[in-house]
């Protein structure tokens, strides 16, 4: 039977399959297996071309049991409203790992942004937002970026937001300029987060991450930080790192600055240039032979068919998504410690809950205060999984780390739906 890749369905099977092993009460599972609210929208933009064309855009909220929705807008030319449907219910399920008084929320434009004007990409920004409407907001519904969309669309997205609601409210929007109230730190947070994991992870593994060789599957915010904070928090070797086009793998490791450059002159960092270095492709990346795979870009990369050339002993899901469920499964039966999404790019989220923190509070913090809260916030999930993983170990039931901070997750929405009388 072919493998399901359709992300909303693998996103349930997860939750039944955490349902089952938790004994989850049958209307709190029922009440999880679907979106609370699905917004399509059909949005018409005037380009700077003087030409309307019509763009479809999605937000779902997901759940809002512990908090208002919360999660990114990505712009895609192959979004789909099962994607975003997918990832508002993993958003639910790390804001509830993290402890943070979020819910889950995603959304999407169908659009190329690689094939627009900066204009354009801020007229289609400012639309969205008129047609969200009073559907977001600090208590209702937080946006925050995520594939292809960036700070500077967020202060356009806050800035028509402002517009309709007749006054600045800034924790409507996180993942801002500093200039209009971003925070200090939550630019890399998504990568230091994993970071603090993968530190904890080593320590599991024994394994000394100076001496460890990684490999990075995408080059944008999640991918690039990770190369970055590897070295900086640990001082690993990055040997190999990719983008859409294709990757390059040099077993001495990589310079950041030939990367950028390379990334600049070609487009690609394939066209990375040193004595040993070699292209790879975005498949053959995820079969290199070394200590840590971090997926960075999208979903479904680690597949029933390749699963089994994965050699790494760590697979660090800094992506949403990228290990589907019966990979899932071979890795944990293969040895590999697979550490799920939503604990592992949990820092991005975490970050957010301090950025919109301080707009409501109008008190701002340093980098460092920032980064403290962070390492603590997201050492304590890390060690709540394991916990959890050992929990039900000692009752006979091997899990892996993603059904245990599965179950975590679940029990914490399903209680406070249980106690505001959902079910
Ligand atoms: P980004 O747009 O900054 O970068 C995406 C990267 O992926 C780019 O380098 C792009 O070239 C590469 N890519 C695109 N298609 C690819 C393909 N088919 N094969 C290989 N590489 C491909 O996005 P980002 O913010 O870095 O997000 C990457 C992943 O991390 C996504 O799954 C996103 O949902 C997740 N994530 C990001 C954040 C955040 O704060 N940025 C937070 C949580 C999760």
């Amino acid at each position: 039977m072919a493998e399901e890749l359709n992300p909303f369905k693998i996103a349930q099977t997860q939750l039944d399959n955490a349902a089952a092993i938790m004994n989850l009460d049958r209307q709190a599972h029922a009440i999880l297996r679907e979106p609370k609210r699905i917004l399509v929208m059909n949005i018409p933009v005037k380009l700077t071309s003087g030409k309307t064309q019509t763009f479809t855009g999605f937000r779902v909220q997901y759940n809002d049991a512990r908090g208002p929705a919360k999660g990114g807008i990505r712009f895609h030319p192959q979004e789909s409203i099962d994607t975003v449907k997918a990832l508002a219910a993993w958003m639910t399920w790390k804001c509830s790992l993290a402890d943070i008084p979020f819910g889950g929320g995603k959304g999407g434009i169908i659009c190329d942004t690689k094939k627009m004007n900066e204009k354009d990409i801020e007229l289609i920004s400012r639309a969205y937002v008129r047609h969200l409407g009073k559907d977001m907001g600090v208590d209702v519904d937080v946006p925050a970026p995520d594939v292809y969309t960036n700070p500077q669309i967020m202060a356009w997205m806050l800035d028509e937001y402002s517009n309709i609601i007749r006054h600045n409210e800034f924790g409507a929007i996180t993942g801002k300029p500093v200039e209009v109230w971003g925070s200090a730190g939550r630019m890399d947070s998504t990568a230091r987060g994993g970071m603090f994991v993968m530190r904890e992870a080593a320590k599991l593994l024994k394994l000394n991450p100076k001496k460890a060789t990684i490999a990075i599957q995408g080059f944008g915010n999640a991918g690039r930080f990770a190369y970055t904070l590897s070295k900086e928090i640990m001082g690993s070797k990055v040997v190999a790192i990719s983008d859409s086009t294709g990757g390059i793998y040099d077993p001495d490791g990589l310079d950041l600055k030939k990367l950028d450059e390379a990334k600049e002159k070609t487009g690609s960092v394939d066209g990375y240039k040193s004595k040993n270095a070699e292209k790879v492709t975005n498949e053959k990346l995820l079969e290199l032979k070394v200590d840590i795979l971090i997926p960075a870009a999208i979903e479904n990369q680690i597949r029933k068919d390749n699963v089994d050339k994965v050699k790494c002993k760590m697979l660090l899901e800094l992506a949403n998504g990228p290990v589907t469920p019966e990979a899932s499964d071979t890795l944990f039966h293969n040895g590999v410690l697979d550490l799920p999404d939503f604990l592992v790019n949990s820092g991005g989220v975490i970050g957010s809950y301090f950025e919109w923190t301080q707009n409501i509070t109008g008190y701002y913090w340093d980098t460092k205060r920032f980064n403290e809260e962070l390492d603590r916030k997201v050492t304590k999930s890390f060690n709540d999984t394991i916990t959890t993983q050992k929990l039900y170990a000692a009752m006979g039931k091997k899990i892996s780390t993603r059904m245990a901070a599965y179950i975590i997750a679940v029990d914490r929405v399903a209680k406070a739906m249980k106690a505001r009388g959902w079910y």
